[in-house]
């Protein structure tokens, strides 16, 4: 038998374009500072991308000196749909389209190619781990928080007691698309926003790149017709937007101040849901000016409705180096696989 101090788990983040990778040591410490990034070649089907998530492996190991003898586990995330056991969506996904992915079973995959247990989380739920591990760090596995992460769609997830809520089917913690009340929040003639899954006003409607392209912009464009964002194609402009949220302008601390209204109604309801010890806020906003994130940190604070006891004990951060959040919350995800293992015996 090996020692467990000399045992190391891997992370792999598996994206539409490329894999990231790090190791985890089994005292909670990462063996790698920077982010490894080989090419996923998912658009190649499942074969290739079963063989680029090993290549990744491989890479992270031999740059960092580790055997892979030494690994004991290893944690995969993807973007959804898929399946609590990793199995892509009957009906595929954006990062999975062609036929050969759909109702692949991408975890059993990888554990079937490189002979080891692999513990699967969709990439919000990882992400979402990430934030818990790393805000508690010791006391991860006495809190609970949820997490909101606002990129093309708004992905994240809800953590109890250290662990991913997944549910019966595995699509726990789906929260862009829980409706929220609209009544206070969108201007008196500004139209009810679409999600891209069909629902008018849920939270990823508003608060996503998608909903600030599709339904935010469009809007407040109206209002203010001779901005300088009106003149570039919309795609560009919602990129361009947060940049001028930074210089404070009207119009973008106007989409904003509605972005950040979506995420306090999104934590209002979790906190009458699982009354959460944290709320995590994550996306391009933490790569914003100081000042700017800071600001729209507190401003979901101030219009999420808690109790007075919940007020006094809740937290409210920022999720932190989103870029890896991926792989090292797979990491935690299958260092938790391993103590519990060794606690039940198995
Ligand atoms: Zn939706």
């Amino acid at each position: 038998m090996r020692e467990a101090s000399e045992s190391v788990v891997v992370g792999i983040d598996n994206g539409g374009t490329k894999n990231n990778a790090t190791i985890l040591d089994a005292s909670g410490q990462f063996l790698t500072g920077r982010m490894y990034e080989i090419p996923s070649r998912v658009t190649e089907g499942p074969q290739a991308a079963i063989e680029a998530m090993t290549e990744a492996m491989e890479v992270v190991l031999r740059a960092a000196g580790i055997a892979r003898e030494q690994v004991a586990a290893v944690g995969l995330d993807t973007p959804g749909p898929a399946s609590a056991d990793g199995v892509i969506s009957s009906r595929g996904a954006t990062n999975f389209a062609r036929p050969e992915w759909w109702n692949f079973d991408v975890r059993g995959a990888l554990e079937a190619r490189i002979g080891l247990p692999v513990v699967y989380n969709n990439d919000g739920n990882a992400a979402a781990l990430y934030a818990h591990h790393t805000h508690f760090g010791a006391d991860a596995a006495g809190r609970s928080s949820v997490s909101a992460v606002v990129g093309t769609g708004l992905g994240g997830g809800v953590i109890e007691a250290g662990g991913v809520i997944r549910g019966a089917a595995g699509q726990a913690g789906e929260l862009g698309h829980i409706r929220i009340p609209m009544d206070g929040l969108l201007a008196d003639d500004q139209p009810i926003p679409m999600c891209n899954c069909g629902l008018l006003g849920d939270v990823e409607s508003i608060a996503s790149l998608t909903g600030i392209a599709k339904n935010l912009l469009p809007y407040w464009l109206t209002q203010y017709p001779d901005h300088p964002l009106a003149a570039i194609p919309l795609a560009e402009a919602a990129k361009a937007v947060r940049t001028h949220g930074e210089a404070g302008d009207e119009l973008a601390l106007a989409l904003f101040e509605q972005q950040a209204a979506a995420l306090g109604r999104l934590f209002s309801i979790a906190a009458n849901f699982t009354d959460p010890s944290a709320y995590f806020v994550g996306g391009g906003v933490v790569e914003a000016a100081p000042h700017f994130r800071d600001w729209f940190l507190e401003r979901v604070r101030a219009l999420t409705v808690l109790r007075e006891e919940q007020a006094a004990v809740a937290e409210f951060a920022l999720v932190p180096d989103l870029d890896m959040a991926g792989a090292r919350g797979s990491a935690f995800a299958a260092l938790a696989f391993l103590a519990e293992s060794a606690a039940t015996g198995r």
